[in-house]
């Protein structure tokens, strides 16, 4: 078996390890390996979005800004550790302006500052984007950068299992799919940077190439948080792409159709809203009000998505976006003031654009060509929509530097990380990526740097975690699409933006009982990742069933039901922090604990200067270094 040893393995290329990979180079780890699934996957360089948004501190304008400001709005999302909020503002400037460096093309003015526009969740305008593919300009700029660096990447190989030994983790085995064989890589640090869960659902705007990993750290003992926190929205299933922005404020003729897509075609959204002005303004406001929220679950606009979701998952129908007829009853002239006046100002006139394609030729020419790239014409047939997974906010806990506060030497940072809690910011997922890597980077540079001899506990890890692997991988992938479709439906059906507690309830025991098949059945590549999943799913599950029995009720983008009624948030929980950890076999424990808090963010010069010095910045909260 192949083995290989370096001072700090970064697992995942994502816009979040390829920086924390040139991080540590650049504070003076020489001896840094990038292992990933390939630089090409991963959702930062596949995916994006209308505008592709970055949130960060605001940096132009007449509108006052600070890490204390920016910190609270992090915070008051709900269910999110104060320090961490603090460090996510407080590193953002430092992190933006390195990608600024980098050459990636955030726009400025004439006088070298960074105009802001205004965000979901958003109170003053500090987000920018780069156009659809900010995340993927992320990854370019920091792949320059590691090719410059030199950094040793190792591509095709996918992390089943982290070895561990008296709660240190020691490095991870991978599978090298090309070879068809294992590999064991020892490492003093292991950065987690595997993304989120992009596989976990069938309906999923995550790209294909992100199916997740945050199974092997749960297996490993890794404490998590917030998993039940995730953002759904409607999405292009063809091509998978959010269509939010533009896409809906030209206001699309909503149909629906019987399963096999061509028949029975209806303009479903007049049975349950009959006002066309009302509806279309709802629909309009999608545009900018992407995911869906339980606050606009009642009168406001994520109606829509569950109208999507009772036409698609509840009756069985497809339901598509059609740009070329006038949805019915459609006037300008009855939209609300709102709707009206941005249309007006973007030019957009009634004898001129008689169509929704006409209008988004007028707003966003652009929009229309991304589908054309990706061998759609919206002039020819009408796009399918489904509600579907975009981003989870919960996952692996970290403390303010990133660190696994059950696994020491163990940093998950990305979305990999759960600090976003209830609500978030859109934007904020990347700046909490980049921030998360320059923080656990110098953490590793200024604690972590000196070589321990780990061989005797490394031999141990491996020793014990040898014999399953072997036992799988002498099995064939034979079924995995099956395994697959199954956990990706369920998730759907139970665990989406719609959860009844009775329904999460049966699910668990079919959940576990499919881990255990797959576990059992073994496999190569395919069935490594479904293994990943199924425990992954059997932890969320279990979590968000806890979560709905604690009372928490809806809340972000989850709306909870009990015997057909619909909860009501029970916002106390604001303050709590979900954490969940496997326990092995069936077993995984829940609890509630207080947020972090947010930290008063005045610090004096002088004391700071002297703690800064004396390395003390570093001290764990026991007071140790
Ligand atoms: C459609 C869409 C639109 C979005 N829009 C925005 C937005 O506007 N603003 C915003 O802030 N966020 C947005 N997000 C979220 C944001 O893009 C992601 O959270 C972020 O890009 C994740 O970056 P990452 O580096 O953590 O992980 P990723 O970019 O997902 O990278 C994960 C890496 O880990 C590798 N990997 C995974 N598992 C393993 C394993 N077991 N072994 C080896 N390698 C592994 C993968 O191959 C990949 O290289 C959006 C997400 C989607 C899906």
């Amino acid at each position: 078996m192949h083995k290989a040893s370096f001072h700090t393995l970064v697992i995942g290329s994502g816009a979040a390890g390829l920086a924390c990979a040139c991080r540590l180079h650049e504070g003076g780890i020489e001896s840094v390996a990038l292992l990933t699934e390939g630089l090409h996957c991963g959702t930062s360089i596949n995916t994006g979005s209308d505008k592709q948004t970055y949130y960060k501190l605001g940096l132009s304008g007449e509108t006052p800004d600070s890490p204390v400001l920016l910190a609270r709005t992090l915070f008051e999302g709900g269910s999110a550790d104060g320090d961490v909020a603090f460090a996510e503002a407080a590193c953002s400037a430092r992190a933006f302006l390195k990608l600024v460096e980098l050459g990636v093309p955030f726009p400025r003015d004439r006088y070298g500052s960074y105009p802001g526009y205004r965000t979901d969740h958003d109170p003053v305008g500090r987000a920018t984007s780069t156009g659809p593919y900010t995340s993927q300009a992320m990854c370019r700029a920091w792949q320059t950068e590691l090719r410059r660096r030199q950094l040793q990447v190792l591509e095709g190989r996918r992390v089943v299992s982290l070895l561990v030994q008296e709660g240190r983790v020691l490095g991870a085995r991978a599978w090298n799919e090309a070879e068809q064989s294992w590999e064991v890589y020892a490492a003093q640090n292991v950065v987690y940077a595997v993304g989120g869960p992009g596989a976990l659902y069938r309906s999923s705007v995550y790209p294909q190439l992100q199916t997740g990993g945050i199974g092997p750290a749960l297996r490993a003992g890794a404490l998590a948080q917030s998993l039940p926190e995730s953002q759904f929205g409607m999405a292009s299933t063809k091509f998978r792409w959010n269509v939010s922005g533009s896409y809906m404020q030209v206001v699309p003729r909503m149909i629906s159709r019987a399963a096999d897509g061509l028949s029975d075609e209806r303009e479903f959204l007049r049975d349950y809203l009959p006002d066309p002005g009302e509806l279309y303004s709802l629909l309009f406001l999608k545009g900018y009000q992407w995911p869906f929220d339980v606050s606009r679950a009642r009168s406001g606009s994520s109606q829509i998505d569950l109208w999507v979701y009772e036409e698609t998952v509840l009756k069985g129908r497809r339901v598509f976006l059609d740009y070329r007829v006038e949805p019915s009853g459609f006037s300008l002239e009855r939209l609300s003031a709102e709707a009206l006046d941005y249309l007006k100002r973007s030019g957009i006139r009634s004898e001129l654009h008689r169509t929704p394609l006409e209008r988004l030729r007028q707003l966003n020419p652009a929009a229309i060509e991304l589908y054309a790239n990706n061998g759609i014409e919206l002039a020819a047939e009408p796009l399918e929509i489904a509600v579907s997974f975009q981003h989870n906010n919960g996952g692996l806990s970290g403390n303010l530097w990133w660190e696994s506060p059950a696994l020491s030497h163990f940093f998950p940072i990305g979305e990999a990380n759960g600090s976003h809690g209830v609500r978030r910011p859109g934007g904020s997922a990347l700046n909490a990526g980049q921030v998360g890597a320059l923080r656990a980077a110098e953490y590793i540079g200024a604690r972590y740097r000196a070589e321990e001899n780990l061989e005797p506990l490394f031999e141990e890890a491996l020793k014990a975690d040898a014999p399953r692997w072997e036992k799988f991988s002498a099995q064939s992938d034979a079924g995995w699409e099956d395994e697959r479709r199954e956990l990706q439906e369920r998730m759907s059906r139970v665990a989406a933006h719609i959860r009844d507690e009775e329904l999460l309830r049966e699910a668990i025991p079919a959940a576990w009982g499919q881990l255990e098949r797959i576990e059992r059945r073994g496999g190569r590549l395919q069935s490594l990742i479904n293994l990943d999943l199924a425990l992954t799913q059997a932890v969320y599950l279990e979590a968000m069933l806890y979560q709905s029995v604690s009372g928490v009720g809806s809340r972000g983008s989850a709306q909870l039901r009990r015997e057909g009624k619909i909860l009501p948030e029970d916002e106390a929980f604001r303050g709590r922090v979900l954490e969940s950890r496997y326990l092995g076999g069936r077993q995984s424990e829940h609890r509630w604990r207080p947020v972090r808090p947010l930290p008063s963010g005045e610090s004096w010069f002088e004391s700071a200067w002297a703690d800064f010095e004396a390395g003390k910045i570093y001290q764990k909260e026991n007071g140790t270094v």
